[in-house]
């Protein structure tokens, strides 16, 4: 049987209500998921593995400023970026993440080179980035993160959520603290999996984290089976409170109830995200890919940016939970 390979990527979920989005933005948030995806595929057809095509997909994702990683990441309290992320080649069960960094341009390549060379799983801070430039990962200056809207939006989220350490706040749910929801505002931690032409799967995340985070917090990006977990039966990537997906194990949990409990993707996925994360709290989505190239974006929140492309087929994104009226996106969020 021959395996087409598909790549899907998401982009951060949260309050995004189509009532509040302007037209241009929203048609630049469109763009920036097809361009991603049109260049996974791109690769994926030219029988790159899916631990490039993730790593890549990724990495233009951080290039967008539009999305919370790398270029526009979210402010911590004390108006700095530290930005985490994770690879997994599920082919082989490596990883590499990096947790805390503040030069590193694209942390997913960050990632890959602790995952490549360290004989580590998990680096943090400037030893990590230390050793990644050593591998050629390209280093930034702190300020090179910065946005004038992620500004605003922090200075935003503190006003309204209360100042200092503790109010902290989803990307996008910081956003909607402005009523209407603020137009200019510019979310979204990225992730992608995909399926490649061998039958393996792999998936990557990379963030900013949440606006207003205490220094020296981490979350579940790039912690391996919280917010990014591969294996042979599926990839996933996350996104959402991150403490939560942490305590729930999240990424990982889908793989067991498929493994162990011989659940599909869709009835793993599903479980998890609309049943167990609101159980304890948790908010947030995730994008799966399984062994047989079936994508899962189920999300519960209002809206998560999203979408998936097959080797030969065109993109399909999406962005609010409505989206799914429509039957070409069927697959692209809860029911
Ligand atoms: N999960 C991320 C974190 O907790 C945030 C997000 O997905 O927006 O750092």
């Amino acid at each position: 049987m021959s395996i087409t390979p598909v790549i899907a990527i998401h982009g951060g979920a949260g309050t995004i209500l189509r009532a509040s989005m302007n037209p241009k933005l929203e048609a630049d948030y469109r763009r920036a998921l097809q361009d991603v995806l049109r260049a996974g595929a791109a690769l994926l057809a030219g029988g790159a593995s899916a631990l490039d095509a993730v790593t890549e997909a990724v990495r233009l994702l951080e290039e967008c400023a539009l999305f919370n990683a790398g270029k526009g990441a979210v402010y911590t309290d004390a108006g700095t970026h530290e930005m985490d992320a994770c690879v997994m080649d599920g082919a082989t069960l490596a990883a590499g993440a990096v947790a805390g960094v503040t030069r590193v341009r694209n942390p997913v390549l960050a990632a890959r080179a602790v995952m490549a060379h360290s004989g580590h799983v998990l680096m943090i801070g400037p030893a990590a980035q230390e050793f990644v430039a050593r591998h050629g990962v390209e280093l930034v200056a702190p300020d090179w993160f910065a946005t004038p809207e992620r500004h605003a939006q922090w200075l935003r989220a503190r006003q309204q959520a209360g100042t200092g350490s503790g109010a902290v706040l989803l990307d996008h749910d910081a956003a909607s603290l402005a009523a209407p929801l603020d137009p200019d505002s510019k979310f979204g931690t990225v992730g992608a999996v995909a399926l490649d032409a061998h039958g393996h799967l792999a998936a990557a995340t990379s963030t900013g984290g949440v606006t207003n985070k205490r220094v020296g917090r981490v979350g579940d990006s790039p912690i391996v089976g919280a917010g990014c977990y591969a294996n042979h039966l599926v990839a996933v990537s996350t996104t959402g409170t991150g403490e939560m997906f942490m305590r729930a194990v999240t990424a990982h949990d889908v793989c067991a109830l498929m493994e162990y409990a011989g659940l599909s993707l869709q009835a793993a996925t599903q479980r998890v995200i609309m049943d167990k994360l609101p159980h304890i709290g948790g908010r947030g989505g995730l994008i799966a890919v399984d062994a047989q190239g079936q994508v899962a974006l189920p999300f519960n929140t209002e809206g998560m940016y999203r979408g998936y492309a097959r080797v030969g087929g065109e993109p399909v994104c999406a962005i609010y939970g409505a989206d799914n009226a429509d039957p070409s996106t069927a697959m692209l969020g809860p029911s």
